[in-house]
């Protein structure tokens, strides 16, 4: 190998090591606020780079003092953000508990029932299950119920005039642990303005932790389920119970096969 191509397969190895290294790290931060400003930094990361192939010295000595000064600030601003996505790796996302599988899809038949019925009446609804993370906090926000995961339960609670049906409902396995729980907001700038409060605390719950939420929409009887801080639309009952059960169902299997 002559010089000139080592020096070139040095760069190409860098700048893909370093595409890489930020490509795993807008797939982590993705969906939180941190995003945007990560956005940012690759484009200025692009111009150092692109600035240091054609030596323009002073453009790349200002970028550098740029970038570094930037890498900080993003830690110091997102260290909340930081702090929680590292909590979250090498978590499974798993049903946190050790259920038959018949008892996890019974659970899932009861829940999917209940939301159906309240999305028919349009009757809102904000369900979480709780997977690795721990929803402590949230479980204290609210009333304390450990109760059975049974549908007519579950209506009961969100019926419009049923002291619990402000806020959301916490599954933990097979008991429905408190009721009238408040969630964390999400601050993701491309939802906050078309999403009413339910919606904004669903995403807000998945993006801080694994847990899977449910909800069903008092405006539109719509049915959607949020987990890592983003929608997926359900189109019929078949398509919850299916998603919960390969989220719920099958990663619990695997957990045990291992
Ligand atoms: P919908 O489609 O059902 O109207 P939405 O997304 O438009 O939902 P809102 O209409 O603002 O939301 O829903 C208000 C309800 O959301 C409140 O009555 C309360 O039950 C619930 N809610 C609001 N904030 C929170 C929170 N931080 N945590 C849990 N539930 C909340
Ligand atoms: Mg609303």
């Amino acid at each position: 190998m002559t010089f000139s191509t080592w020096v070139i397969f040095k760069m190409v190895v860098e700048i893909g090591i370093l595409w890489f290294i930020f490509y795993r790290m807008l797939v982590f931060f993705e969906g939180t606020r941190a995003f945007q400003v990560l956005k940012g930094l690759l484009v200025i990361l692009l111009l150092f780079l692109i600035s240091r192939y054609f030596g323009l010295d002073i453009i790349n000595w200002l970028l550098t003092r740029i970038f570094g000064i930037s890498i900080i600030g993003f830690i110091v601003i997102f260290q909340q953000e930081i702090r929680q996505g590292l909590a979250r790796l090498g978590q499974q996302h798993l049903f946190n508990f050790d259920l038959e599988e018949a008892e996890v899809i019974k659970i899932i038949e009861e829940i999917a029932g209940a939301v159906y019925k309240l999305s028919k009446q349009k009757i809102g609804c904000l369900i979480a299950l709780e997977r690795e993370v721990k929803l402590n906090t949230y479980i204290e926000s609210g009333v304390h119920v450990e109760a059975k995961v049974v549908s007519p339960l579950i209506q009961n609670i969100f019926m419009p005039k049923s002291p619990l049906h402000d806020g959301g409902i916490i599954i933990r396995g097979n008991r429905i642990m408190a009721a009238s729980c408040l969630f964390p907001l999400t601050e993701n700038p491309n939802f906050s303005k078309m999403l009413g409060t339910r919606h904004r605390a669903a995403l807000g719950i998945t993006e801080q932790t694994d847990a899977i939420v449910i909800i069903a929409s008092e405006e539109s009887g719509e049915i959607s389920l949020a987990s890592d801080g983003r929608f997926v639309p359900i189109v019929n009952k078949d398509r919850l119970v299916n998603l919960l059960r390969s989220l719920l169902v099958l990663e619990n299997n695997k957990k045990k096969r291992k």
